[in-house]
């Protein structure tokens, strides 16, 4: 038990102290000299005795020898000693933020980065090698010889359960960027590669589609060299025999801006720089390719290089990752040069014509070698950038653009074709994945998605990605319950509905129709005079009812996220959600001779066609493609489908300090995010339940024999129940299951100390 050799104390107020339990059990600390959390002015806490209290004041003698007078309410009960660094923080006797803190505090201080909340793992990152990896590891969790909290114990009772009881299983991570999501997805793949493989050797696929997916979908920014800049799904199929046999890839919401706009100290997408740096001089020629630093999209952020990452040797293993995810030459080649069409549209540069307003393009390299590499004619793709076609009843006419327009329209080509590519690549590790895939099998699906996020400044991508998480968020809560209401319901034990922090409200706010975020949006976006103020105020007029939706000035308004309250300018908003198409004609697209421009064409082609409707003419005039928001929904609802169809294990990833230092622990930032995930909630509401649970027999047989003399029940269950009336266990403290004693938090020590007595 956690209790063994817990002292007394530990034992009076098992559950959370509220405000007033504590109130009335201060004397209690100050007569045992009982330790306290004691919160400075710097809003930190230290450890402390209560001397002595007068009124509302308390005078306190703090470990480092100050004393104090501090208000009451700056005090918090503290854990006794032996308590401290517990592996699980249901453990603890007294649940506050400090006594959370200080555990997973002294935990990372000693490089144990992994623990328990209940059923949720937290990873805190240790940003330097732990020497916890790899096939010793492997192997001591696979047997059982090793029980600490850790990404492997969670892949193993993932992977039991998936066998054993035949469910499809998840593991959710989460987390802010730079918390280790991407790090822990790989670890998680490896254990259970190692598990699963040897049947067909697809596991050294598997493992090798995180290389080239993060060489395609991350990139350095302030706050990870590493940063995933899309959401990812990846589905293990395991035979009925429990060997891998394919996988399935889903990613989310790859963030396209990156690729044509920086913000300084950042970078492209990495694969940009591997191929510039390491492409074979055949290749290089080929594409006409050049150093990263010639390329606007490149230097325009003063930021080429990562420290410690060598490009030219990334781009070696990708080719090698390619290969073995068997994605072909040929197809290599083409995405190559659809990335080098990328770059070089970039170079493309305008100038202006006799009238001011408009621009032509100018002819040089960057024009050549884009239309050479998307396999047009110059002339038809200047044209394309410098001219608008405008539909009217009768004929078209084309109007020349702005400057601005102009570097608009050069700018969605290029993201266009980088998603475009993005999505294929995905389709061709997939169908190469899909080799093996067993109908009758079962999977474990691990989802690495954006963790919450909340910005000075909250653009589109904020809100989509805190509506996604709201909405895993809610798959949390339920689960987490349903999980407990499930056994307690089997052992027909009595128990009334725990009450959690639910999120339907805010859900609600995005998705009610016609009046939910998303509708209104959506609504704004399809009329051409809306702008970003009438979008905010049709917010403000449609929203207001809603608790968890704030009205604030001008452009602005807030929503109460379960994680906090976040501040989003709709600057931008309507834009975005459109997503619309480069203003060029499909018809240029189509008829480039490369192949995949052809094929990229033609899905948008299909994005446009309603099913009456197969001519299909695209112009300003069409009805719009769905827009991002409305995408993102579907997508999520897939996801979420998905997830409801599987059994969920929980990481959250915690970063310690914004440094990316290993031993730095900023509990400020700490704390900030166990609020966000609610981790405090997790433990709340698992011990509001009854934590400790042991059959009847282990409990008659662990305490039995401290009931002496005559009338001694022999069978277990009169046995336990005698144990626990002997010993004035209060009656809301336990409860009698089917074959489980179930107590709660705390209740064991003292058993444990009456045990050690005799
Ligand atoms: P983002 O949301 O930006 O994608 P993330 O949560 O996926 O962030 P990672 O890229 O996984 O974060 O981790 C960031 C960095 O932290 C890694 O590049 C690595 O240096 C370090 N790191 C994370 N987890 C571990 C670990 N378990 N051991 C050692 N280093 C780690
Ligand atoms: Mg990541």
């Amino acid at each position: 038990s956690p209790y063994d050799g817990a002292p007394e104390e530990c034992q009076i107020r098992p559950e959370k102290i509220g405000k007033s339990d504590w109130d009335d059990n201060i004397g209690y600390f100050i007569n045992k000299k009982l330790h306290v959390w004691c919160r400075l002015r710097s809003g930190l806490w230290e450890l402390g005795t209560i001397q002595s209290t007068s009124g509302d004041e308390a005078i306190v003698s703090l470990s480092d020898g100050n004393v104090i007078k501090v208000c009451r309410v700056e005090l918090l009960p503290a854990n006794p000693d032996v308590l401290e660094g517990v592996d699980d923080l249901m453990q603890l006797s007294y649940l506050n933020e400090p006594s959370v803190l200080y555990n997973l505090q002294s935990r990372y201080s000693q490089d144990v980065i992994y623990s328990k909340a209940g059923p949720v793992l937290i990873a805190i990152n240790p940003f330097k090698d732990v020497q916890i990896y790899g096939d010793d590891f492997v192997t001591a969790y696979r047997q059982k010889l090793a029980d600490k909290p850790h990404v492997y114990a969670i892949a193993d009772s993932a992977y039991n359960e998936m066998i054993r009881d035949d469910v499809n299983q998840s593991i959710i991570i989460s987390g802010e960027s730079g918390a280790g999501k991407t790090e822990t997805a790989k670890i998680a793949m490896q254990y259970l590669a190692a598990l699963g493989g040897g049947s067909c050797g697809i596991e050294h696929a598997i493992l090798q589609t995180s290389c080239i997916l993060e060489a395609f979908g991350n990139a350095k920014t302030s706050r990870n060299d590493n940063a995933s800049r899309f959401g990812k799904l990846i589905e293990i199929h395991f035979s009925t025999l429990g060997k891998i046999c394919g996988a399935e890839i889903e990613t989310f919401f790859l963030d396209k801006s990156r690729v044509a706009r920086l913000e300084d100290g950042e970078r492209s997408y990495h694969i940009f720089y591997q191929l510039c740096a390491g492409a074979p001089a055949m290749l290089k020629e080929k594409l006409k390719l050049k150093r990263a630093s010639e390329y606007k999209y490149l230097n325009q952020s003063n930021c080429l290089a990562i420290d410690g990452v060598d490009d030219a040797e990334k781009f070696h293993m990708l080719m090698e990752a390619l290969d073995i995810v068997r994605v072909s030459k040929k197809d290599q080649e083409h995405v190559f040069s659809m990335l080098a069409a990328v770059l070089w549209l970039g170079n493309i540069s305008f100038q202006a014509t006799e009238n001011e307003n408009h621009v032509e393009v100018l002819a040089d390299e960057a024009i050549t070698n884009a239309a050479m590499l998307m396999g047009c004619s110059s002339q038809d793709l200047m044209l394309a950038l410098s001219i608008h076609e405008i539909h009217g009843a009768n004929a078209s006419i084309d109007k020349r653009l702005t400057l601005q327009q102009a570097i608009d329209a050069r700018d969605a080509w290029a993201k266009f074709i980088y998603a475009s590519l993005f999505d294929w690549l995905v389709e061709q590790i997939n169908k190469s994945l899909a080799v093996g895939k067993c109908p009758s099998g079962r999977s474990i699906s691990i989802l690495d998605i954006y963790g919450f996020e909340s910005f000075q400044k909250n653009s589109y991508e904020q809100m989509c990605i805190n509506y996604a998480n709201e909405r895993l968020q809610q798959h949390f809560n339920r689960h987490l319950f349903k999980l407990e209401q499930e056994e307690y319901e089997l052992e027909g034990i009595d128990w009334t509905k725990v009450d959690f922090e639910d999120n339907q409200e805010c859900l609600n706010l995005f998705e009610k129709k016609p009046l939910g975020l998303l509708s209104l949006l959506d609504v704004e976006s399809n009329f051409s005079k809306a702008n970003d103020l009438t979008l905010a105020e049709k917010f403000k007029q449609h929203l207001n009812a809603n608790s968890c939706f704030k009205a604030e000035r001008g452009r602005a308004f807030s929503i109460r996220h379960h994680a906090g309250e976040v501040l989003y300018d709709t600057s931008g908003f309507l834009e975005k959600n459109r997503d619309p198409l480069p203003s060029v004609s499909i018809q240029l697209l189509s008829s480039c001779s490369c192949q995949l421009l052809q094929l990229f064409a033609s899905k948008v082609v299909k994005q446009f066609q309603k099913p009456e409707n197969t001519s299909c003419q695209i112009n300003s005039l069409d009805p719009p493609k769905p827009s991002t928001g409305i995408r993102f929904k579907g997508q999520l609802f897939k996801l979420m489908h998905h997830l409801e169809g599987s059994r969920p294990h929980f990481i959250r990833c915690i970063k310690p300090n914004s440094k990316r230092l290993p031993g730095v622990y900023e509990v400020d930032l700490v704390l900030q995010q166990l609020r966000c995930c609610g981790i405090l909630e997790v433990v709340r509401i698992t011990r509001s339940g009854y934590p400790t649970r042991m059959t009847h027999q282990e409990f008659a047989g662990r305490y039995g024999f401290l009931l002496l003399g005559a009338g001694v029940p022999q069978d277990p269950l009169s046995l336990s129940i005698a144990v626990l009336k002997q010993f004035n266990v209060l009656p809301e403290m336990y409860q009698i299951g089917y074959t489980k004693v179930y107590l709660r938090t705390g209740q064991i020590a003292s058993l444990e100390d009456k045990r050690k007595q005799v």
